[in-house]
């Protein structure tokens, strides 16, 4: 029974020189053509009895495998991926499939989209492995792999937040669900580690995004009634990744969020119709603005007084707010911090698209996988399997004593 297996303490780890390394984009080293062959793909890459690849694109080459699975568009996770692939199929989820075809243009007929929720056979060396791609709750398009090799069953989570609610109350047929309920075993389970310490206790999405609406709601009275005073609010966010918290803002205030041409052509291709409803590329139209995440400082945010107030018989601003949202912004009091400066305010908001301590520590109660391969910091891997399982006694220790 999945319930009475104790977790090994011991994860996998590899040996290799690259372990950490992530090589940036345009590194020599991800030219197909010029590799290495000592540029081996480290094991928490590699799905265990199958050549499946997950997010190694930096280590593809003819003598790997045929197989690639790309778990999301995260630069850290397709890097290696370039126009002239030629390497083999690419697994994933159908807005990343477009994404990957619109802003890397490697030819489609090398993207395999799979539909969610759904088992697909895949061939691995000759024999038939089941793949189910299931929402990660991470950036749009992001899934975790499901693998099910003969009387194995494997999860590969990608970059995922956990939540019982997305994963588990999903249709009874759901593999999650079956693990849960202990009708499954879970083998293994390759795991986003970003958050592994018990110090990361980070607030529920929704709560971040209640704390900022309230933020927001402070502004806009603020400018009620005067007509001199008028905030521009300038939200931080990645090339994909974050929108659920711009979005829900606006949805609630009834405002549509400017965003430049070039993220409005990417978010296209991910968000379905009514989210696209709230974006305009019209800079006029918005009092919310997206902005990379690195546009959300002291320094910088004054330039955007002289790019809003451009027009001279448009209502100026005299007033600017960023909102910065990583998981990384944790605070000891209160949800946000802020920090003003005259006519800039900066509200770091802990809104985290990766599972937070808490979180990681819940989901292997939930699944109870026999053998735990962390995907981040894999050079430390034993050291993160040790601190989860320590915190998942003391979870079980807290719950007793309840
Ligand atoms: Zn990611």
């Amino acid at each position: 029974m999945a319930g009475s297996r104790r977790l090994e303490t011991t994860a996998r780890i590899t040996k290799n020189r690259n372990d950490t390394a992530e090589p940036g984009k345009g590194n020599k080293r991800s030219r197909y053509d010029t590799r290495k062959e000592d540029w081996k793909c480290p094991l928490y890459k590699k799905i265990t009895g199958t050549d499946f690849v997950v997010d190694g694109f930096h280590y593809a080459k003819q003598s790997l495998t045929k197989n690639y699975f790309l778990s999301h568009y995260h630069s850290d996770h397709y890097g290696g991926l370039l126009s002239r692939w030629n390497m083999g199929t690419i697994y994933c989820s159908l807005p990343t499939a477009n994404l990957v075809s619109q802003q890397l243009r490697v030819d489609r007929k090398f993207l395999h989209p799979l539909v969610m929720n759904q088992p697909t056979i895949i061939e691995s060396r000759g024999k038939p492995v089941t793949v189910t791609c299931l929402d990660a709750n991470h950036c749009p398009g992001a899934v975790m792999f499901f693998f099910e090799i003969g009387r194995k069953q494997i999860l590969h989570v990608g970059d995922f937040r956990w939540s019982r609610e997305i994963m588990l109350h999903g249709p009874l047929s759901s593999p999650l669900q079956k693990i849960a309920s202990q009708k499954m075993e879970l083998d293994e389970l390759y795991l986003d580690t970003t958050y592994c310490n018990e110090k990361y206790v980070l607030p529920s999405q929704a709560k971040a995004i209640k704390a900022t609406i309230t933020m927001f709601e402070n502004e806009l009275e603020r400018c009620k009634g005067n007509s001199l005073k008028r905030t521009l609010h300038l939200f931080g966010a990645y090339t994909i990744g974050k929108e659920k918290i711009y979005l829900s803002v606006a949805e609630h205030f009834g405002l549509i969020v400017y965003v430049d041409k070039a993220r409005y052509r990417i978010l296209s291709v991910v968000l379905p119709k009514e989210c696209m409803k709230l974006l305009t590329t019209n800079k006029e139209l918005a009092t919310i603005w997206v902005v990379p995440m690195s546009h959300l400082n002291m320094k910088k945010m004054p330039e955007y007084f002289g790019i809003a107030n451009s027009k001279p018989f448009a209502p100026a601003y005299d007033r600017i707010v960023g909102y910065r949202p990583t998981g990384w912004s944790i605070t000891r009091s209160g949800i946000i911090s802020s920090r003003n400066r005259g006519n800039l305010a900066i509200h770091s908001v802990p809104y985290s698209e990766h599972s937070s301590f808490p979180e990681l520590v819940d989901c292997l109660a939930c699944l109870k996988p026999a053998k735990i391969i962390p995907t981040v910091k894999a050079s430390k891997s034993d050291e993160q399997v040790k601190v989860l399982l320590k915190g998942l006694r003391n979870r079980q220790t807290v719950l007793r004593l309840s």
